[in-house]
């Protein structure tokens, strides 16, 4: 059927692991190591709160863990933060 999978199954089904990310914070001045990843929609106007991407995306930024913790959207925006659970923050008029 498919001579390519009769030999050595697995050889290229290797795990993917997730090796140590050293990446700088993207805020301007600060050099911390990441711990967060965010990404943003304009049309959803929500902005989603993540553990440090494995892989570097154009539409994310890194920042450390204070930057993280700090983070704040604009007026009528939605933070989802994912870091840990599914906790939802709205941000409302300050
Ligand atoms: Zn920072």
């Amino acid at each position: 059927m498919d001579p390519e999978h009769t030999g050595a199954p697995g050889l290229h089904r290797a795990p993917v692991a997730c090796p140590p990310v050293t990446r700088a914070c993207a805020r301007p001045g600060c050099g911390d190591a990441a711990t967060a990843t965010f990404v943003y929609d304009y049309q959803e106007r929500t902005t989603w709160l993540d553990r440090l991407a494995g892989e570097r995306h154009p539409m994310a930024y890194d920042l450390c863990a204070a930057h993280a913790d700090a983070f704040t959207v604009p007026r009528g925006w939605r933070l989802v933060d994912r870091r840990q659970g599914h906790t939802v923050r709205s941000e409302l008029a300050s």
